[in-house]
C-alpha cells in the first residue's frame, strides 16, 4: 500500500486538464483551493498505516490474498460491509469533510456482480477484464473515481430524444481496439485526486438506447477528458491564507463538470457496452452501495460538528443550560439513527451470484432517505447552539491588527478562561460545516448525492412488499 506521500508524489505524475476561476491550473495538486481535498483522500492512505486503524482501512483481497486498502476492496462478508461503514465514520471524524474515495469503491463493487451477470447473459468477457483493472488497482494502491450523474439536458426527454444527443454519455464511435466516448458528468467528487475513473450510465435504459449503455475505465489524464472546477461557498478564503477564517484550514472536498470529449476506451477497460438490461441493476447497485455509505461519512462529519457545538457551548458559558443539553442531546440521537441504518443494511448484506456482498437495498434506501433530511436538522440545530456571531465575526486580519485586535479579544470572549481565538475558531468551524465549504458535503450532498430524496422514495417502495404486509392484516383482520 501507498504512503500519503507516495500517493501525492504518484498525483504529481499525471498531467490533469484542470480549469479554475478562468484559469487552466498548472499545479493542482499544490493549488490553495484543491489542496485541502487531497489532504482528505491522504487521510484513507494514512490510517491504513496505522495499527490502530488497520483493522477497518485494510483488508485481505480476494483475487490475490494480499492486504490491501479496503477503499480498493470487493466485499465479502456482511462483516466487511459493516466495517466499510466504520471506516467512512472514522474518516469523517478525522477529516469533517468528503474524503472522496468511496465513490469509486462502491462503483467497483457494483461492477463486480453486474459484470458477472452479464457474462451469463450475453457470453462476453466483462467479469475478467474487470478482475484484470481491479488487481491493477489494489496493486498499486490507485484512487478510483465513480462517475454516474449525466447533465440530462431537458429532464422530460429520454437520452436520445434530446435536442444534444452527448447531454448523456454515450458511444460515439467503435472501433476495433476500443470505443470512442463523448458526453459529460456533472458534481464528480474527488476527481482531481483520481488516479482513474469509473464511467457508468445514469438510468435505466431502453433498447434504442445502446449507444449509452456503457461502462468503462480512463485514467484521469486521458486525451480529450478535462475538468471544469466546481466553486463551493466561501471558497477563495482559502486563497487569504488565514486558518481561523476558513474553518477547517486542512481538509475539504471537491466537485468538478468532468467532459468527456471524443476520448478513446481500449476494450480491455470496457466493462458493458450496449446491452441495455444490464444498466438498471447496475445504477441500482452503485446507489445502494452510496447509499450506505452515507450512513458512515456523514455520521463522521456529524460527530464533529456535535462535538464543535459542545464546545461553542462551553465557550459561550451556556453548556449547562438544559435547553442547550436537550439540543445537544437531539443531534446525538439523529446523528446515531444515521449510523444505525448505515449498520443496519450493512448487517443485512446478502451475497450476490458473482460471490461479493451487497447490502439490503431496502434499508440503504432508509438511510439515504434519512440523510436527506438529518443533516440539516443537526445542522440548524448546531447554528441554534452557537449563536449568530458564527457569521458576523471580522476577520482573522482584523484580529491580528494592532488598533482593531485588542477590542475584538475583549468584546468577543466569553467564558473568561477561554482564548476569544479558540472561541473564534470554533465558531468558524461550525460555519465551514453548514454553511461553507464543507456544506456541499455535509448539506446539498446529503441531499443529492448518491440520488435526491425522490430517488429513494421510488426504490422503497419498490423493495416495500405491500402484498405481505396486506396479507398479514387480512389475517389478523380474519379476511379470508
Ligand atoms: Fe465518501 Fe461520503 Fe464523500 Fe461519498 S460523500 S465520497 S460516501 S465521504
Ligand atoms: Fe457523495
Amino acid at each position: 500500500m501507498k504512503t500519503p506521500e507516495q500517493y501525492i508524489a504518484s498525483l504529481r505524475k499525471l498531467n490533469l486538464e484542470v480549469y479554475l476561476l478562468g484559469e487552466r491550473v498548472k499545479d493542482p495538486v499544490d493549488h490553495p483551493m484543491i489542496r485541502p481535498s487531497l489532504n482528505s483522500v491522504a487521510m484513507t492512505f494514512q490510517l491504513a498505516q496505522e495499527n490502530e486503524y488497520k483493522n477497518l482501512m485494510t483488508t485481505s483481497s480476494h483475487l490475490s490474498g494480499k492486504i490491501v486498502n479496503r477503499f480498493t476492496a470487493i466485499h465479502q462478508s456482511a462483516q466487511d460491509l459493516v466495517n466499510k461503514v466504520k471506516m467512512q465514520r472514522l474518516l469523517g471524524q478525522k477529516t469533517a469533510s468528503c474524503f472522496q474515495r468511496c465513490v469509486g469503491m462502491d462503483g467497483m463493487n457494483a461492477l463486480y456482480s453486474t459484470t458477472f451477470e452479464t457474462d451469463k447473459k450475453y457470453k462476453t468477457n466483462y467479469h475478467s477484464r474487470f478482475k484484470d483493472f481491479l488487481q491493477r488497482i489494489q496493486e498499486e494502491d490507485l484512487v478510483v473515481d465513480g462517475a454516474m450523474t449525466d447533465v440530462k439536458g431537458d429532464r422530460n426527454l429520454r437520452p436520445f430524444q434530446q435536442a444534444d444527443p452527448d447531454l448523456y454519455l454515450r458511444v460515439v464511435e467503435r472501433k476495433k481496439d476500443g470505443i470512442m466516448v463523448r458526453g459529460a458528468k456533472a458534481h464528480q467528487t474527488g476527481m482531481l485526486n483520481s488516479h482513474e475513473v469509473i464511467v457508468m450510465p445514469t438510468l435505466a435504459l431502453r433498447e434504442e438506447e445502446k449507444d449509452y449503455a456503457v461502462s468503462f475505465a480512463a485514467p484521469t489524464d486521458t486525451p480529450g477528458l478535462f475538468f471544469i472546477y466546481g466553486r463551493q461557498s466561501c471558497d477563495t478564503r482559502k486563497l487569504e491564507g488565514s486558518s481561523i477564517d476558513v474553518g477547517n484550514h486542512q481538509y475539504g472536498g471537491h466537485e468538478v463538470l468532468a467532459i468527456f470529449d471524443n476520448v478513446f476506451v481500449p476494450w480491455a477497460r470496457v466493462f458493458l457496452c450496449g446491452e441495455t438490461d444490464s444498466v438498471g441493476a447496475l445504477v441500482e447497485r452503485f446507489a445502494g452501495y452510496h447509499r450506505q455509505s452515507y450512513g458512515g461519512c456523514k455520521v463522521g462529519v456529524g460527530d464533529v460538528l456535535i462535538g464543535a457545538a459542545s464546545l461553542a457551548a462551553d465557550f459561550n458559558g451556556t453548556a449547562k443550560a438544559s435547553p442547550i443539553v436537550d439540543k445537544i442531546i437531539e443531534m446525538v440521537h439523529l446523528n446515531e439513527t444515521l449510523y444505525s441504518c448505515g449498520l443496519a443494511c450493512s448487517s443485512e448484506g446478502h451475497p450476490t451470484t458473482a460471490g461479493n456482498y451487497e447490502i439490503d437495498m431496502l434499508l440503504a434506501n432508509v438511510c439515504k432517505q434519512n440523510v436527506t433530511r438529518f443533516p440539516y436538522e443537526i445542522a440548524r440545530l448546531a447554528e441554534d447552539v452557537a449563536g449568530g456571531l458564527m457569521v458576523t465575526m471580522p476577520s482573522e486580519k482584523d484580529l491580528r491588527h494592532e488598533r482593531t485586535g485588542p477590542y475584538i479579544q475583549k468584546y468577543l470572549k466569553g467564558v473568561a478562561a477561554i482564548p476569544t481565538e479558540h472561541r473564534m475558531r470554533i465558531l468558524r468551524l461550525i460555519e465551514n460545516i453548514t454553511l461553507g465549504t464543507a456544506a456541499v458535503g455535509y448539506r446539498t450532498e446529503s441531499m443529492h448525492g448518491a440520488g435526491p430524496p425522490q430517488a429513494q422514495r421510488i426504490m422503497i417502495r419498490r423493495q416495500a412488499d405491500l402484498d405481505f404486509k396486506k396479507n398479514l392484516a387480512r389475517n389478523i383482520a380474519g379476511i379470508e
